[in-house]
């Protein structure tokens, strides 16, 4: 039997919290979902709203926080490159002062804190796949650096108050990730490309095609985050938690087009500044220390996503 647990999700509004929300409701435990809505949506949320064990927290990340809570899954930062560069400064301080608030908060109240943390840490890796070992290769200037840096730093924080304080941490590296629950106006590859394919617009392939990433489905990534949550203490991470079968973006552009029966062409757009030209997780770690490995290949994961955008274009206008 699953004992019952009051948990904090910051970023709850968002992709991922939003269905971590969900799901931990749906194993009875009480959830308090604190997000500023700077890319989340209430719409994600709407059908949770009137749930007796649902509680909305509208409050910035940044801001220190008191309540009581027996787990904190800290989740709050925009996480698509053209959401996040649109206010780096903002981006950078909700990973490192929310991180400071979480791990605060944490500390007070004893109890244990997850950071999601990201594959961007590696940059554009000279090591290919990517273990955990590997210190990384970022632009500490660049565009990116506001998300990179501003996780690397959250983890400097989680690893500092681990030693210093005791605290209880959980690092997930998550990698690129997807899903129902997406923005369409997201603009992460997978949102762009299913939302152009259905809408019959161009498929904006960026640079050459030829730049990888994996893809994790939704289900599989929180299944992990759960499981590492609720990891012995001995296991703080940093861990991978990703798909390791690698495509690249010509290659998805070809099978979103082949699942949606799309007449859409492809169209070239510069590459952007410092986009990481291959990403593919080693998660031996995770395998081995959690019992967890990803079970949904990206044809099956994508016919989701793409029956759930299908209902949100046939229902509404794309909402802002
Ligand atoms: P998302 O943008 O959909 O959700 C982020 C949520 O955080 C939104 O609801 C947003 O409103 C909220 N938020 C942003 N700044 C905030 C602040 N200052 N205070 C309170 N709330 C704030 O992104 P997502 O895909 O759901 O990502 C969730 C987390 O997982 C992020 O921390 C992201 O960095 C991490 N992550 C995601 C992926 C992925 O592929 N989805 C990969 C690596 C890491
Ligand atoms: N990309 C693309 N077309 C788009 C959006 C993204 O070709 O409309 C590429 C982008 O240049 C990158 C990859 O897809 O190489 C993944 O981009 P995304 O923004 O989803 O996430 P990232 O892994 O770069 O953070």
């Amino acid at each position: 039997m699953i004992m019952t647990k009051r948990i904090l999700i910051s970023g709850g509004a968002g992709f991922l919290g939003a269905n971590l929300c969900r799901k931990l409701l749906a194993q009875g435990h009480a959830i308090v979902c604190l997000d500023n809505f700077r890319t989340g949506a209430q719409r994600n949320i709407a059908d949770l709203l009137g749930h007796p064990r649902f509680t909305l927290l509208q409050q910035d990340v940044s801001e220190p926080v008191t309540l009581a809570v027996d787990q904190i899954y800290n989740l709050a930062c925009p996480a698509s490159p053209v959401h996040y560069q649109a206010d780096p400064i903002a981006t950078f301080k909700t990973s490192v002062l929310g991180a400071i608030n979480m791990l605060d908060l944490a500390r007070r109240l004893d109890v244990p804190v997850l950071q999601a943390s990201t594959s961007e840490v590696y940059g554009d890796p000279h090591i290919h796949p990517q273990p955990e070992g590997y210190w990384g290769n970022v632009n500490p200037i660049g565009p990116r650096a506001c998300y990179d840096e501003g996780k690397r730093s959250a983890e400097t924080l989680f690893f500092d108050y681990h030693r210093q304080h005791g605290v209880a941490i959980k690092v997930a590296r998550i990698f690129n990730t997807y899903g129902p629950g997406m923005h369409p106006a997201d603009g992460r590859v997978v949102a762009n490309f299913i939302v152009q394919a259905l809408q019959g617009d161009a498929i904006t392939l960026y640079g050459d095609g030829r730049q990888t990433r994996s893809f994790c489905y939704v289900d599989d990534l929180l299944d992990g985050l759960v499981m590492l949550m609720n990891s012995g203490p001995e296991v703080t991470g940093p861990v991978n938690l990703g798909n390791p079968t690698e495509f690249t973006m010509r290659e998805l552009a070809a099978q979103v087009i082949a699942l949606t029966r799309s007449r859409s062409r492809l169209v070239q757009r510069p590459l952007p500044i410092d986009d990481p030209r291959q990403r593919r997780p080693d998660i031996s770690l995770a395998m081995h220390s959690l019992g967890w490995s990803p079970r949904v290949e990206l044809d099956a994961g994508l016919r989701q996503t793409i029956a759930y955008f299908e209902a949100m274009l046939a229902d509404t206008a794309i909402p802002a």
